[in-house]
């Protein structure tokens, strides 16, 4: 699903499974998802990855990563 190297930018808005339209900045966040990879998001993705992205836990788990 998602390999290490492009876990490091942005998977947002929609956690990178939704066609080719990722963001493409630096990933600063990285959201818990239930049987999924944490979806790395940029602080503007990361409201809409919270609210949009398949399987984000609720409340959310966001981790700071750089
Ligand atoms: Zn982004």
């Amino acid at each position: 699903m998602t390999d290490r190297c492009s876990a490091a930018s942005c998977q947002g808005p929609y956690g990178g499974e939704n066609g080719p339209e990722n963001c493409g900045d630096l990933g600063r966040f990285e959201v818990a998802r239930h049987l999924r990879a944490p979806l790395r998001v940029c602080p503007v993705h990361l409201g809409p990855a919270l609210l949009l992205a398949e399987g984000v836990l609720w409340p959310p788990g966001i981790i700071l990563v750089r």
